[in-house]
């Protein structure tokens, strides 16, 4: 999507601090850190939210969870992380192409705002 901050990114469009990239997956350091590390995974392919993923390819939608976890395997993060997905505006999704969060590097509190 021409206009999609993420589709952005993953273009090369807008720099960001890369941290894993595939054919289908980029993860990146968050602009707004709430964590020692906080890294956004996304699909290349534009989905709009995890529903739309798990509903339009399942492949994808595994390769981005299968990021997800060896970014936190390449942070260290042995200690214990957390995969979040926001999704719609009670979900606070503020960014409308699907993305997990990987967090870690502190205790964590439960549960969330
Ligand atoms: P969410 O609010 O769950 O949709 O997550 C969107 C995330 O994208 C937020 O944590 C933002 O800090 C992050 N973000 C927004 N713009 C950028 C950017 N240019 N580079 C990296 N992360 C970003």
């Amino acid at each position: 999507m021409s206009d999609c901050l993420f589709c952005k990114i993953s273009a090369g469009e807008i720099p960001a601090q890369i941290v894993l990239e595939t054919e289908s997956v980029l993860a990146f350091r968050d602009i707004a850190p709430q964590a020692p590390t906080h890294v956004v995974v996304i699909s290349r392919e534009h989905f709009d939210n995890v529903a739309q993923l798990a509903n339009s390819n399942q492949v994808i939608a595994a390769q981005v969870l299968q990021a997800a976890t060896d970014v936190a395997a390449l942070e260290g993060l042995a200690q214990g992380y957390r995969i979040v997905t926001n999704t719609g505006s009670d979900g606070g999704q503020s960014v409308e192409h699907v993305h997990f969060h990987v967090l870690g590097g502190r205790t964590l509190t439960w549960p969330p705002g």
